[in-house]
């Protein structure tokens, strides 16, 4: 039996009480992309499941990434190609069965500067890159082109030194939302999902040895109380060894972060039709098409810090800038810079690693039971949470004496997927009927997929919900209640930061929206007018502190570094 998933913030209470009293198989720690999907996974194979979360959902590296659904070029190149080639089968089940709403098709140039040897090289890797894909191929094959059929495709690129290039085909997502919406999928099938609840000491049993559960906060109130759980499973990302800690536990394996920074620039900036990928000296740098925008990265760099707020530096954007500058006629300058942000890769490590470049870890996951009930995961990539999800509760549901089903989740479609062909082409008939445009349909339809239905019959009872939320941007007031009442946002940033995507999209990171977005959610959680006021000065707060980040010389710099 499913549900559809709603996560109402105006529930909370009552799932906080049902974390407090009901028994659940599996407790998932961490709401990323992995601990979303470990939830979903458990859930489809019928286990009682609970995940807390202790901010936002995806608030972590998984709102932060290169937003790519790929196998990863680069990792051939160190003969990962069981990675590899896992992760294209993921992209293309992705791309054509579970989540064809959120995950698309996108192209990218591989621009060649030596003539004899890159070509052959280059071309060898696509070959077999496509070779690993599966036979269903919802992605074109890839393509050689002449140096004019590359400058025809992306007329910025400077034509000094271009020998020709090379087209091939990957996905995007936008990370947060797809996070989000395996979050709501795991819901429909049952798992009590609980944001800002942090899970602070891992319970043992009366003989000490098996995990029970885990104690949490409730970062809303500070109240704390026991979740019991037959297995906790760790999704902590780079708090993973903290949350060891807690169990007081040495796992198998350590994280060790590795920053990533990305810049956010017009897309009139750089003139192309198509993503671009440029060789750099120790990685690649992707120009990621991004609506209206290029997210243009990444760095990868060892990282010590605050894990709630990796913070870009001027170097990074400099680094960022110089290798972007490589190529094009017209150079990318501060001006041109929208937006900055950074996310922490959490690569695992052992000890005999630990001074190997990062850039060098293996992007492949690793499991571990370190104690009988706690299964903890980290490492693995984006693209394959679902194998990563599988794994680990494979790993938590040894112990439990009984049989548990294999994973299904290949078979289980996320929220939105299900009928989507049937609805794509009423887009027209869908804007008659509702009364909004066909630009507002299809925009919902690319997000929510047929969930866009429900945003569409707000819309119906309050037409002021049909405006647009900010100038200039396609989202519209309907996704900020809909993100109250269905995607469980508790405050403003979870709306401006991860359901949509102001924070980086917009020159002034959404202040300029956050009112409206406080007069709407407060009118549906009862925010009197001093909460109204509190919660947008929090907002500005929160952006005023990341733009300090690396305004060290404001004058030239006209972006932000930001964290989300
Ligand atoms: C710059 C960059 C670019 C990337 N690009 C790509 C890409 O293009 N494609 C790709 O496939 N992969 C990419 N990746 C990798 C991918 O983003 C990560 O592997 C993935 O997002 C990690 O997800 P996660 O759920 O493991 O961690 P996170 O998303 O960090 O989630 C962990 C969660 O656990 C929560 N948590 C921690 N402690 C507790 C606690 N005690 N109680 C409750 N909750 C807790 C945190 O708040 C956090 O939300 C990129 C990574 C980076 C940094």
């Amino acid at each position: 039996m499913t549900s559809n998933g709603t996560l109402d913030a105006r529930d909370r209470g009552a799932t906080l009480s049902r974390l407090a009293t009901e028994r659940f198989d599996v407790l998932v720690v961490g709401g990323g992309i992995t601990g979303a999907g470990a939830a979903l996974d458990a859930a489809s194979r019928g286990l009682r499941v609970a995940l807390v979360e202790a901010r936002d959902l995806a608030s972590g590296t998984s709102s932060r990434s290169s937003k790519l659904i790929h196998g990863g070029l680069r990792y051939l190149e160190q003969f990962d190609f069981k990675l590899v080639y896992e992760a294209l089968r993921e992209r293309d089940l992705l791309v054509s069965k579970l989540a064809p709403h959120l995950v698309k098709p996108v192209s990218f140039l591989y621009p060649l500067y030596k003539k004899v040897v890159e070509r052959p090289y280059v071309g060898a890797g696509l070959v077999l890159y496509d070779a690993m894909e599966g036979t269903r191929r919802p992605v074109p094959h890839h393509r050689h082109l002449t140096a004019r059929g590359a400058l025809k495709r992306a007329p910025a690129l400077s034509p000094d030194r271009l020998a020709g290039a090379i087209l091939y085909y990957d996905a995007q997502v936008d990370d947060a939302r797809h996070t989000l919406t395996v979050a709501r999928t795991a819901a429909s099938h049952k798992a009590v999902i609980a944001t800002r609840v942090s899970a602070v000491e891992v319970l043992r049993g009366p003989d000490g040895t098996r995990v029970t559960g885990t104690r949490v906060i409730d970062e809303e109130t500070g109240r704390s109380f026991d979740v019991s759980a037959a297995a906790v499973v760790v999704c902590a990302g780079v708090w993973t060894d903290l949350v060891h800690e807690l169990a007081g536990v040495q796992a198998g394996y350590r994280v060790r972060m590795s920053k990533g920074v990305h810049v956010v620039v017009p897309r009139e900036s750089v003139d192309a039709t198509t993503g671009m990928i440029l060789r750099t000296e120790k990685s690649v740098l992707f120009f990621i098409p991004w609506g209206e925008r290029w997210i243009v990265g990444t760095t990868d760099t060892d990282f010590a810090g605050d894990r709630a707020e990796p913070a870009a530096t001027e170097e990074d954007v400099e680094y960022i800038l110089a290798a972007a500058n490589r190529v094009l006629a017209r150079p990318l300058t501060r001006a041109d810079v929208i937006a900055v942000y950074a996310g922490l890769r959490p690569l695992v490590t052992s000890v005999d690693n630990g001074s190997k470049p990062t850039t060098k870890l293996s992007r492949e996951h690793v499991v571990d039971v370190p104690l009988p009930g706690l299964a903890s995961i980290a490492g693995g990539k984006f693209t394959t949470y679902r194998l990563m999800a599988r794994d680990v509760i494979d790993a938590a549901v040894v112990g439990f004496g009984r049989e548990v089903p294999e994973s299904v989740t290949d078979q289980v479609p996320l929220l939105g997927a299900d009928g989507l062909a049937a609805v794509q082409p009423a887009a027209g008939r869908l804007a008659e009927d509702y009364g909004v445009s066909r630009a507002a349909v299809e925009h919902l339809l690319g997000r929510y997929g047929t969930l866009a239905e429900e945003l569409l019959n707000l819309i119906r009872s309050d037409a002021g919900l049909a405006r647009p939320l900010a100038e200039g941007h396609p989202y519209l007031r309907a996704e900020v209640a809909y993100a109250v009442t269905h995607e469980n946002a508790l405050h403003v940033e979870d709306v401006l930061m991860r359901r949509t995507r102001l924070f980086i999209e917009s020159a002034d990171a959404g202040a300029s929206a956050a009112a409206d977005v406080v007069a709407i959610m407060g009118r549906l959680l009862g925010w009197g007018r001093r909460r109204r006021a509190a919660e947008t000065r929090r907002y500005l707060d929160l952006i005023a502190a990341e733009q300090t980040v690396i305004a060290i010389d404001p004058g030239p710099l006209s972006g932000r570094a930001l964290a989300g």
